[in-house]
């Protein structure tokens, strides 16, 4: 049906057994907000309650749906902020062990020798690779690009250093 033809219709009511339809395409397409249409239909005596549950039913049910996600979203930023709270802590008191030997990029993934680069996140570079493909100097290019791009395990300049590696080959 077509949007404008259902708004037409809405204002120019339509017989009670169109409606559940009418309602339907209304709530699907985002086409009135919930308060327009029962104040469009409070002023057609022709419909009652009946005609509207179901409408008003599911408008409830998805508005609660998002209340729930919401409360759900804003619990989970409220404990990873606790986590961060203690990893702060964590980071001001006590020492810091750096222990990976091997340079984190994996395309390079060489024994680290000095001079390194090193990140709270316990990733470190070797301080050429770092320079040579990080976009910026004040994060750990492999967190950063997990962040950006979490469906896409490989980081583009490791992707480059690899391609790079094998365009040396003949
Ligand atoms: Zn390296
Ligand atoms: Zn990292």
């Amino acid at each position: 049906m077509c949007p404008r033809l259902s708004l037409d219709v809405l204002w120019a009511p339509a017989p009670p057994h169109c409606l559940p339809e009418l309602l339907n395409v209304i709530a699907k397409d985002k086409l009135l907000s919930p308060i327009l249409v029962i104040d469009c239909l409070t002023s057609t005596p022709k419909y009652t309650l009946g005609d509207v549950r179901k409408y008003l039913t599911d408008v409830l049910k998805a508005e609660s749906d998002v209340i729930t996600r919401e409360q759900q979203l804003s619990s989970k930023y409220r404990e990873e902020s606790e986590r961060m709270k203690e990893q702060t802590t964590a980071l001001q008191n006590n020492p810091i062990v750096f222990q990976s030997s091997r340079c984190a990029f994996r395309a390079c993934n060489k024994p680290l020798e000095l001079p390194t680069v090193h990140f709270f996140c316990q990733h470190s570079f070797h301080q050429y690779c770092f320079q040579t493909y990080s976009e910026c100097e004040a994060e750990c290019p492999l967190c950063a690009g997990a962040r950006r791009r979490p469906d896409e395990p490989q980081h583009t300049a490791e992707a480059l250093h690899h391609r790079l590696h094998h365009d040396h080959d003949p």
